[in-house]
């Protein structure tokens, strides 16, 4: 045997599976495209593999099916843990408990309410994932079940910012079109005495349910079935009555205080227009629709850890299958907010133009930015499925988003608050530039240069203040000897100090002035400090830059030469992506 320990039983495990499923009989071929589904690490390796993986499916098939199925049980949980932890890309996600290879259902199901950002991504590369470790499926159910939120532009932009990220679910559907069965469950609740319908008014509702007392409609089922039957036929007006689960008011557990379940809505519904005025909740819609969707294991964000004791209420007095619900800790940064109610306020308001703006968190905005999906992938991964409250730094992101586009990215010069530098006796000549220091694919670009340069401000005064000698990146050193002024601008004058590279000779990025091309930078900030709006947040940073930039299309990505990685945004416009 030439695989190891941890091989040889992942290949058992898989193979004794292929037989139960065939009876007693399992196929080679079937049971080397599922290891390669589920081992990428192996893929390398098929040819050797092939003749182990014959001499061990050979050995199953002569077992009895009571025998194969006897030693799968042996096997099973050091399988699954095996897989999930040898596939290089999930390196930080750990298995999933009580998961089987093949039949692993995971989704993802965003509320149609908005702009999808970072914190969907989270959720939606852990669902993803999960399903390709273990072979599965990956539905994305939009949750649409409240008319005044929701809007057909959100269910695309979810679509959209989902493609970019490279996630293709198996499935897609909404809760929405579920709706008649969601409502005859609820019938059923009221019919079973699990659920009531409440006419109390919003304030009484609050009130008790805070004391832990229950109202009147709680007690007799009788008066619940004929207002139902009345909520349904759309006799109640909205507001005038809701539907309630029959938890426990006096539970420690808030959730369990007789939630409510549907709610009359007024709306124009972007599927169902105004068809439908009974809509479930979340919390009666989630564990249904995972129930009948087949989700073996349902991945949510910390804050519904109160609700999953609701959650598999609901699913015991259905008599329906649970999932199993396994939470992963919420995405947050300083200063970002990551809510899609909180960047709705600050559209509202004013205080943000659009979705785009580059200094939110959303898949839109930081695709414009200039972060990559695969960085993105990464950060989520390398956070992996823990639950705890710290806020992982910005920073980390920035720094696997470098490294991609690092080896990739043109070095180009722009010059910040420039002002002119005269280099006496600098004579007039094409140069040629390295478009990247080692990446000869990018290869070089000329620039006219003569005796006038534009350098930043900030460079020009300190090297004439101290008296620095200098070098103009691939050109040749120099030393200003004197600033000349008229009305409008100062001058600076320099005198050229030889062409010798010296490790310790400051290097600075300029513009030749006939090339020079009036260009902004954007650079997006934390849109708050503490719990302040920064109103520093968007800073627009005016220079020249050279004109080859103006060549570049929008969502070119480059290095500014001791500024930062930028894209380009439109002609005259490149956004600060990170240093
Ligand atoms: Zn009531």
């Amino acid at each position: 045997m030439l695989v190891d320990k941890d091989t040889e039983t992942t290949i058992k495990a898989i193979g004794l599976k292929n037989a139960l499923e065939y009876n007693g009989r399992a196929r080679t071929d079937a049971v080397i495209a599922k290891i390669m589904a589920c081992r990428v690490d192996l893929r390398r390796d098929l040819k050797n593999l092939i003749p182990e993986i014959k001499e061990i499916v050979q050995k199953i098939n002569v077992l009895s099916l009571s025998d194969q199925k006897a030693l799968l049980e042996q096997i099973g949980g050091a399988k699954v843990k095996q897989e999930g932890r040898t596939d290089r890309s999930y390196a930080h996600l750990p298995p999933l408990e009580y998961a089987e290879v093949g039949n692993v259902v995971t989704r993802f199901p965003p509320e149609p309410n908005g702009y999808p950002h970072i914190g969907h991504a989270k959720a939606a590369i852990i669902d993803e994932e999960y399903a390709r470790m273990y072979n599965g499926k990956l539905i994305l159910r939009f949750d649409d079940t409240n008319p005044l939120n929701e809007k057909l532009e959100y269910y695309d932009a979810i679509n959209e910012g989902l493609e970019w990220l490279g996630i293709k679910p198996d499935t897609v559907k909404n809760t929405s079109d579920d709706i008649q069965l969601l409502h005859d469950y609820g019938k059923k609740l009221i019919l079973n005495d699990s659920a009531y319908v409440c006419t109390c008014k919003p304030e009484t509702i609050h009130t008790l349910r805070a004391k832990g007392i229950s109202c009147e409609c709680r007690k007799d089922p009788n008066i619940s079935l004929d207002r139902s039957k009345k909520m349904f036929s759309n006799s109640f007006a909205q507001n005038e009555a809701i539907i309630r689960f029959k938890g426990n008011m006096s539970s420690q557990n808030t959730a369990l205080r007789d939630p409510t379940l549907f709610r009359i809505i007024e709306g124009d519904h972007p599927k169902l227009h105004k068809q439908i005025r009974v809509w479930p909740t979340y919390d009666f819609a989630a564990p249904i629709e995972d129930s009948l969707d087949g989700i073996t294991h349902a991945l949510r964000t910390k804050e519904y850890e109160l609700r999953n004791a609701l959650y598999f209420a609901i699913l015991d007095r259905l008599n329906l299958r649970k999932p199993f619900l396994t939470e992963f800790s919420r995405l947050e940064f300083d200063g970002i907010p990551i809510s899609k109610r909180k960047i709705k306020q600050l559209i509202e308001n004013g205080i943000v133009k659009s979705w785009d703006d580059p200094r939110l968190p959303t898949l839109m905005a930081m695709k414009r930015r200039g972060f990559l999906p695969e960085a993105i992938r990464k950060f989520v991964l390398s956070l992996g499925m823990t639950l705890a409250e710290t806020k992982p730094p910005i920073k980390t992101l920035e720094s696997l988003n470098r490294k991609i586009i690092d080896p990739q990215c043109r070095r180009l010069f722009f010059v910040k608050d420039p002002v002119e530098l005269q280099v006496l006796g600098a004579v007039s000549k094409e140069v040629v530039l390295r478009n990247h220091p080692n990446n000869i694919d990018l290869y070089v670009r000329k620039v006219q240069v003569s005796n006038s340069f534009y350098i930043s401000r900030e460079d020009a005064l300190e090297f004439f203040n101290t008296g620095t000698e200098f070098r103009l990146i691939e050109l040749f050193n120099v030393k200003i000897v004197e600033i000349k002024s008229d009305s409008q601008n100062q001058v600076f004058v320099a005198i050229q100090t030889g062409d010798e590279m010296k490790q310790s000779t400051p290097k600075i990025q300029w513009v030749a002035k006939e090339d020079a091309y009036p260009y902004k930078i954007i650079i997006a900030r934390e849109l708050y400090r503490g719990e302040e709006y920064n109103k520093d947040s968007l800073e627009i940073v005016d220079g020249v830059a050279e004109s080859f930039v103006s060549s570049l299309n929008r969502g070119t990505m480059i290095q500014f030469v001791r500024f930062g990685f930028c894209r380009i945004d439109s002609n005259e416009v490149a956004i600060l992506t990170h240093r």
